[in-house]
């Protein structure tokens, strides 16, 4: 983006915090990021009491790494398991491939399988605990921004910004800011008044079932299975450790399947749910080497949600004076390389680190962006053609997804470029991540306006 005039930062205050329009994943990791470097923040969440919904996702040794970072460390490890492996298989039961993951694969920070909903909880409990309750305000919708500057829009920098917030009720107010991040999710209003032309996120033809149940632990008991293809797959992963009366885990699983795209689909909404006469259809015939009962899983489920495959198109900018996106609103990706939470909780790390470099204004938003932006489009993309996973559908063309050994089919070569590719390009590749600084090494504040002015006094 072509830099613009360089307006003032006005001083970050508590009448003049960060503003973040979300307290998902990535809001409630960027709040907890702002108080770790010293600076004012303020959470507008749209809901009136954070619930743990969803289901299982994944956070990635980045992402662990950062959680880590902010002292999160043992409440993961209460929540989350440590994900030991990655296998693929075919519907007919093969073996193609099998990874390490998290520590075992040579990272210095695990991969946690966790509750999505857990995690929200875990972050937002760590949020109220060191910023206070008024900090993560609930039933607070933001509706849009206004910078402060006339001149500010794309390509100018600078900060100030007015927020209207409405409550659950319909009252309206504005509230004023220093900056304000969109991390308000799949439906941003932030991202729908950057971009108003955008229109509803693009189904890819695909539709999930997603369900957690009670059931025995299966191979390791910290494996992540997908089996089938890129039309019918299985994906299946433990999220919680044993429980010691009944050695039962928690597994999370998700069910999908790929339609014609003319067949329309049901808008996407994380608490839509489903009958397992919907789907379970679709494995007749499947052999499930790695799994003893497939019905007991998915009868077992006390609720299946079901969820449309979407995504956006990269946009050419996140970043408008002094707003910025993050997240699902700025990047929202198919769940296909266990990928969105982590990039969340990195965007709300890069963004302090930005903050840090350059302090609160749209020089550091643009700095942000200019990082995220390339990479996380180039996600997007990526996982629309091919995600890690597609090695399972070029299996399946080749052979049907019957072999004997993998070897006839594919060269180890093969497979391991196609999982190393797709680690890079994450930002989880183990020797870059492992050698990688800290994004926000320990004990770094922002020079708040009354420190920069005490610091210069007592050096006189
Ligand atoms: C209820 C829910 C359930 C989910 N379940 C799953 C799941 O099971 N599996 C999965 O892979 N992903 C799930 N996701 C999405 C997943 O959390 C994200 O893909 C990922 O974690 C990135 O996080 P995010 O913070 O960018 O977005 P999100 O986690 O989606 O958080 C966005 C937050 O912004 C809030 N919000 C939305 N609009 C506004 C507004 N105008 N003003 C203020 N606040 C607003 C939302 O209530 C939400 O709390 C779910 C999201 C939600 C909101």
């Amino acid at each position: 983006m072509a830099p613009g005039p360089l307006c003032q930062n006005e001083p970050v205050t508590n009448d003049n915090p960060v503003i973040v329009a979300g307290g998902g994943i990535g809001g409630l990791s960027l709040a907890l990021t702002c108080h770790q470097i010293g600076l004012p923040v303020v959470v507008l969440e749209a809901v009136s009491e954070l619930r743990p919904l969803g289901v299982g996702i994944n956070l990635q040794p980045n992402a662990v790494r950062e959680l880590q970072a902010l002292g999160l460390d043992d409440e993961l490890t209460k929540i989350g398991v440590a994900t030991k492996g990655w296998s693929l298989y075919s519907r007919h039961g093969g073996l193609i491939w099998n990874e390490p993951r998290g520590i075992e694969a040579g990272y210095r920070w695990p991969q946690y399988s966790v509750h999505r909903g857990e995690l929200q909880m875990m972050l937002y409990r760590a949020a109220v605990d060191r910023l206070g309750r008024e900090a993560i305000r609930t039933s607070s919708r933001v509706l849009s921004y206004a910078n402060a500057h006339s001149d500010s829009g794309v390509g100018r920098r600078g900060s100030g910004i007015a927020v209207e917030v409405e409550d659950q009720a319909g009252g309206r107010s504005t509230l004023q800011g220093s900056v304000l991040i969109g991390a308000d999710g799949i439906h941003s209003a932030v991202r729908a008044q950057m971009h108003p032309d955008e229109g509803e996120p693009l189904w890819s033809g695909h539709l999930m079932w997603r369900a957690t149940t009670e059931a025995p632990p299966f191979l390791d008991g910290a494996t992540m299975v997908l089996c089938g293809h890129d039309s019918t797959k299985l994906v299946a992963y433990p999220i919680s450790k044993p429980d010691p009366e009944t050695g039962n885990v928690t597994i999370n699983w998700l069910a999908e399947q790929r339609f014609d795209l003319s067949a329309g689909y049901n808008k996407e909404d994380y608490s839509r749910q489903a009958n397992v006469e919907d789907f379970i259809h679709i494995y007749d015939g499947w052999r499930f080497t790695w799994l003893e009962d497939l019905a007991a899983l998915v009868n077992g489920a006390e609720r299946i949600y079901e969820y449309p495959m979407v995504d956006r198109d990269p946009l050419p900018f996140w970043t408008d004076g002094a707003v910025t996106l993050m997240g699902d609103a700025a990047h929202v990706m198919y769940p296909v390389g266990s990928n969105g939470a982590s990039q969340a909780v990195v965007d709300a790390r890069e963004l302090g680190r930005a903050f840090l470099e350059y302090g609160v204004g749209g020089e550091a938003l643009e700095a942000y962006e200019a990082k995220m932006r390339p990479a996380t489009s180039e996600m997007v993309l990526r996982n629309r053609n091919a995600g890690p996973d597609y090695i399972m559908q070029i299996v399946e063309d080749r052979c049907g997804g019957e072999f004997d050994d993998i070897s006839e089919v594919m060269s180890h070569e093969e497979l391991t470029d196609y999982a190393a590719g797709y680690k890079k390009t994450a930002g989880f590749a183990i020797a870059e991540l492992n050698a990688r600084p800290d994004l926000i090494p320990a004990g770094s504040r922002v020079a708040l306006p009354h420190e920069a002015e005490q610091q210069e006094t007592s050096s006189r």
